[in-house]
């Protein structure tokens, strides 16, 4: 039967319509060069290729490495924990800087002044994210970088997108692991980017030598969306966009800000917090926040924070590890998935409690 003669609207008592076949659609791409393009971008390197490659400073070897790191596969993942491997006695000689602040306050535009300086001075500067709206807009804060544009075409500077998918947990371990890659390959400034306004802080907290909180002067702490917590950790708050009438109002803010940090308990590293003021746009204070950054690694370098911090934020990462493994997977075995919704449903109707019902759960999983 020809297609006209088919379709149910071509019947007679849908007088009027004529539905006629449609035309195939050609291929949106060039299969071909599809096939060459990934023949060509297919070849692999051993672990050791890419160790060499990352230790003479190749950032494509380097970045290739860092999509292992990223990739949830397992193949990947064994190729990439043996570069890790390979890469950690080389890694650690650096300043670890995590740069916060709301959307808007000026992170990108503050990394561009900031970081053009450092690779102007020969500093090696990568730039990482860990960002958590990514999981949920695939997207990242990061993703689109064209505005650090002196930045991304200086040589000595790597800018690396948020890795995108998985948990806090998982995106937070992925840019630690990158972090080590880094510094095998020679980058001696490492920035990581989030933004303030949840758990992530505490997570590039924990990775980094040095917390940077950028703010904004006139707008009250609540509506910043920053919390106590968070101005806790910092080294130093940075008033950013100190500039034209919003001069003086930023001055204000920053002997407030001054005044709170005060308030805090004293910090392990003996490192006093200062409020400082800035603008990114007009590139000023940026100088005064970059030495302000290398007093401080002096003064823990003296005073042994530096060794310690590191050693605790390993330690750290150790548990972290544990924890998100476990976690994974509990939630990724068959026998569980299979379980859980229906074990959910009764603790929602109340026919067994939320412990007993966690413990069978564990109990099968454990096959206890
Ligand atoms: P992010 O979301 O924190 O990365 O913020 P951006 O760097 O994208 O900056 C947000 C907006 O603020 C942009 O329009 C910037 O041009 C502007 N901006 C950033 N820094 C300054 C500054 O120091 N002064 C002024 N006046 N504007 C700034």
């Amino acid at each position: 039967m020809k297609f006209e003669e088919k379709h149910i609207e071509n019947q007679p008592h849908f007088k009027g319509l004529k539905v006629n076949e449609g035309i195939a659609q050609p291929a949106p791409v060039n299969e071909d060069s599809v096939r060459r393009f990934l023949k060509k971008r297919r070849k692999t390197y051993t672990p050791d290729e890419y160790v060499a490659g990352i230790l003479q400073g190749n950032i494509t070897l380097l970045s290739q490495a860092v999509t292992l790191v990223e990739s949830s596969k397992t193949e990947h993942q064994q190729i990439a924990q043996e570069i890790i491997k390979k890469c950690l006695p080389h890694s650690g000689n650096s300043v670890r800087v995590g740069i916060t602040g709301v959307p808007g306050v000026g992170k990108s535009t503050f990394i561009e002044a900031l970081g053009s300086l450092i690779a102007r001075e020969g500093g090696k500067l990568a730039v990482l994210a860990i960002d958590p709206s990514s999981e949920r807009s695939k997207g990242s804060i990061l993703g689109d970088k064209t505005r650090m544009e002196e930045l991304s075409g200086a040589p000595n500077a790597y800018i690396r997108p948020s890795p995108s998918a998985g948990s806090l947990g998982g995106v937070a371990r992925k840019t630690r692991e990158t972090v080590v890659l880094c510094e095998a390959a020679g980058f001696n400034t490492i920035f990581i980017e989030t933004v303030g306004v949840g758990q992530s802080e505490t997570a590039v907290h924990s990775m980094t030598d040095f917390f940077l909180l950028l703010m904004l002067a006139g707008a009250g702490d609540e509506l910043q969306g920053i919390k106590r917590g968070i101005m806790e950790m910092a080294d130093v708050v940075a008033i950013n966009k100190a500039d034209g009438n919003n001069r003086e109002k930023a001055e204000l803010a920053r002997i407030q800000y001054q005044n709170a940090l005060h308030l805090f308990p004293a910090k392990e590293s003996g490192w006093e917090p200062t409020a400082l003021t800035c603008s990114a746009y007009e590139k000023s204070g940026i100088r005064e926040i970059w030495d302000t950054i290398n007093r401080y690694r002096e003064q823990i370098q003296q005073n042994g924070f530096f060794e310690t911090n590191r050693n605790a934020q390993a330690r750290y990462w150790m548990f972290e590890s544990i924890e998100e493994q476990l976690r994974n997977s509990f939630y990724q075995n068959p026998a569980i998935k299979h379980k859980l919704a229906e074990m959910e449903e009764k603790v929602l109707k109340a026919e067994i409690s939320s412990f007993t019902a966690a413990s069978q759960l564990l109990n099968l999983y454990f096959k206890r």
